[in-house]
């Protein structure tokens, strides 16, 4: 199982036919694409008919959602996952086209910041064969910070993250988008289970987590995939006392090592599954009643 992993179509490196294949190799067989905003690499090894057999694949997307006003979390941003949602839902697309345009303006204003700190990768956006802004559905910084590392202004993701990209870093930018109870809403609306990504402050917010679940969350992302032992216990005791199903995924992006590097990191319990499965209305291998 791997419920978090991402492709070219957001910010992850492989194409999603790719993705699929490595994770099937791998020996996953519930697996979710949740890329940034977007469900185009779902759509797309659907329609070309790359869905493994004996792979049960979701459509998923992970919004990366705006805190105003609760404090120093991350970023400001808690990330809601939707999984098993309706890839039909003309009512999440829209909303998704939306949060995607956002990106993009805020994509060009931190390549416009690059330029005047003279850190500019215009010329790598435009000709490295792995970085086309035009193929992407839903740039974000990654993007950014391959670019940086290219141009030899960056050793790694990291490097440009800490010290150009992220909050309060000089070629940061804010961005515009939905808010925590607004993601779910909409994920609900679609279908899908809501799942708080990588949340390990989840024991010391539960006020945070109580109020994500009156608004429809369903699970919390307990087994990720670069949580310690001790973390996946306090989030794992958080899901069980308020009543979510626990999830998990690598978050695979591809910048570190192959996916089945990531797949072996990640440590998700064969128990979690038939839960899951019936959380996500997934027939199968669910327990029978
Ligand atoms: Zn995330
Ligand atoms: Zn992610």
């Amino acid at each position: 199982m791997d419920l978090h992993a991402h492709t070219r179509r957001s910010d992850g490196l492989l194409e999603p036919a790719a993705l699929v294949a490595a994770a099937h190799a791998a020996g996953v067989r519930l697996f979710a694409i949740t890329d940034h905003d977007t469900l185009a690499g779902y759509r797309e090894v659907v329609r070309s008919g790359a869905v493994p057999p004996g792979m049960d694949l979701l459509a998923g997307v992970e919004i990366n959602a705006i805190v105003g006003g609760r404090g120093r979390m991350w970023e400001n941003e808690l990330h809601v996952l939707g999984l098993g949602i309706d890839p039909d839902s003309d009512e999440l697309e829209s909303v998704l086209a939306t949060q995607r345009t956002s990106r993009r303006v805020r994509f060009e204003g931190m390549l416009a910041r690059l330029r005047e700190l003279d850190l500019s990768v215009d010329d790598v956006i435009e000709t490295d064969g792995l970085i086309h802004p035009d193929d992407i559905d839903s740039l974000g910084r990654p993007t950014i910070a391959r670019a940086l590392m290219a141009k030899g202004h960056a050793s790694s993701v990291e490097d440009a993250f800490s010290r150009l990209l992220s909050r309060g870093k000089p070629a940061h930018i804010a961005r515009d988008g939905l808010d925590p109870v607004e993601a779910i809403t909409v994920i609900r609306r679609a279908g899908g289970l809501a799942s708080l990504a990588h949340f390990a402050e989840a024991p010391e917010r539960l006020d945070t987590v109580r109020e994500l679940i009156a608004a429809g969350l369903g699970g919390l992302e307990v087994y990720y995939r670069t949580f310690d032992r001790p973390t996946v216990a306090g989030v794992a005791d958080v899901a069980a006392q308020l009543g979510l199903v626990a999830t998990g995924g690598t978050d695979y992006h591809g910048d570190l090592g192959t996916y089945a590097d990531a797949h072996a990191g990640l440590f998700f319990p064969a128990a979690a599954e038939a839960p899951l499965r019936a959380a996500l209305g997934l027939t199968g291998t669910a327990v029978q009643p």
